[in-house]
């Protein structure tokens, strides 16, 4: 957690200051975005034209200062503070930003490139990362090593200047139009599992990767399988120290959590209570007593997600790495998905169930409805979250592992 000191000094910035800035994303909200109405929080944008979209919107907020808020102008960021995106994030309530197919991107491999690539890596990575001009996906999770990631079987294999690349992962989000990803291999099969692994950035356009989409039951199809067969990694793409990928994928899954739950004002992360409160209001429903209630309970939980968000994001501007406040974060936003989940049912009644077929967005309701149970697994679930949190903040005793401290090419495997 960031201390009270981080926080008053994140937080020392001028009226004139605040002002100037809060009128700036005003202004560029008002010329690039829409209303949220019910639409914030809106997943989806996988395809190709979402994803066009998302790149147009990212070079506006490029050429308007606003992109990479709090990461070093060096490589492409605005050099502002974590009160500049404070102020960011509360601007952006009540608006839809089309930067869902980056949130990926941003949530999680530029926080990682910027806490732990060489300079060289920062200076090619990170400009056409913040910029929109790259996008970038995680690969950790594979069939057989979900929950218990550590486990994985994937491989990397050192050849002269580079490493060669074998196995299979799962669920990754935006493959299908990702530039580059972050992976976790296995680079020593004689270590206990958490540490024979290593970070590598991939080239996913090379020959060697095959990306398969899968189809959900929302009917997109956001994450794939991805097949390594032969795909190569200059050494120089080694993300961190050998041997050190358990460490930084915790860290990397930190960020997610923090990307998930904490509030960031798009994608997953955007409060919803604006857009609902609208909706409700145009569907005729603002007078209802009990909806009223529910949408005041959603409002007041989104303000303390806010707090919590303030807070990780103080100690990540003070040098340090989310630690398991990101799982209370992410717990945090999985619960609070799904009371949006029924408070925009109780809204759309009828329609989240059949529209109008001229509709273009008449099936957000549905979709968005289908989608809260992915928000529960995605970045560790909510039994996991809740291990941790037990372990590390409650301090209980960790859970049992027979196979501790075992090579983990001897731990048997289905
Ligand atoms: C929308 C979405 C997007 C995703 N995007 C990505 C991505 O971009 N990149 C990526 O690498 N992965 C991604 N994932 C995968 C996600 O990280 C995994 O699905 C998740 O970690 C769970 O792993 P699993 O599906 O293998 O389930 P399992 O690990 O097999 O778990 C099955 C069930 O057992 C429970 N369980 C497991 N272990 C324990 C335990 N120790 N204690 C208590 N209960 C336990 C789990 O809570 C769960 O209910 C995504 C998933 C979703 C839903």
């Amino acid at each position: 957690m960031a201390t009270q000191s981080e926080l008053n000094n994140e937080t020392e910035l001028g009226g004139a200051e605040v002002a100037d800035f809060r009128r700036r994303v005003a202004e560029f909200l008002e010329a690039n975005c829409s209303r949220a109405g019910d639409r914030s929080g809106t997943v989806g944008g996988e395809d190709p034209e979402g994803v066009a979209t998302a790149k147009a919107f990212q070079r506006a907020m490029v050429d308007t200062g606003l992109a990479g808020l709090t990461f070093p102008t060096e490589f492409g960021g605005a050099g502002l503070t974590s009160r500049h995106q404070e102020l960011f994030n509360r601007e952006v309530q009540g608006w839809y930003l089309p930067n869902m197919p980056l949130s990926i991107s941003h949530g999680m491999c530029l926080p990682m490139l910027n806490q732990f690539g060489t300079p060289e890596q920062k200076a090619r990575f990170m400009p056409d990362n913040i910029s929109g001009t790259s996008i970038w996906c995680q690969m950790f999770s594979e069939p057989g090593a979900g929950s218990d990631v550590a486990g994985l079987s994937t491989r990397a294999t050192r050849d002269g200047d580079e490493w060669i690349i074998e196995g299979q992962k799962v669920w990754t989000s935006g493959a299908h139009y990702c530039d580059y990803g972050i992976l976790v291999a296995r680079t020593d099969s004689s270590m206990p599992k958490h540490k024979g692994l290593t970070m590598f950035i991939v080239d996913m356009r090379q020959e060697g990767v095959e990306v398969r989409p899968l189809r959900q039951i929302s009917g997109g199809s956001g994450f794939n399988e991805v097949f390594f067969t032969e795909a190569r990694v200059p050494a120089d793409w080694q993300l961190g120290d050998l041997g050190q990928g358990w460490n930084l994928a915790v860290s990397m899954l930190m960020f997610e959590r923090v990307s998930i739950g904490a509030g960031g004002g798009s994608g997953f992360n955007a409060d919803r209570s604006p857009g609902l409160i609208s909706a409700a209001q145009a569907l005729g429903h603002g007078d209802d007593p009990v909806l009223r209630q529910g949408l005041a309970d959603l409002w007041i939980r989104e303000q303390i997600k806010g707090y919590i968000g303030q807070r990780i994001r103080a100690a990540v501007a003070a040098g340090r790495v989310p630690g398991p406040e990101g799982s209370l974060a992410k717990l945090n936003g999985s619960l609070l998905a799904r009371r949006v989940r029924d408070v925009s049912m109780a809204i759309a009644g009828s329609a989240a169930q059949a529209w109008d077929a001229e509709d273009a967005e008449g099936s957000r309701w549905a979709t968005g409805c289908l989608s809260t149970a992915g928000i529960s697994i995605a970045g560790g679930t909510d039994e996991v979250q809740r291990n941790i949190i037990g372990e590390r903040v409650l301090g209980l005793p960790k859970e049992p592992d027979p196979y501790k401290g075992v090579a983990w090419e001897s731990i048997p495997r289905s």
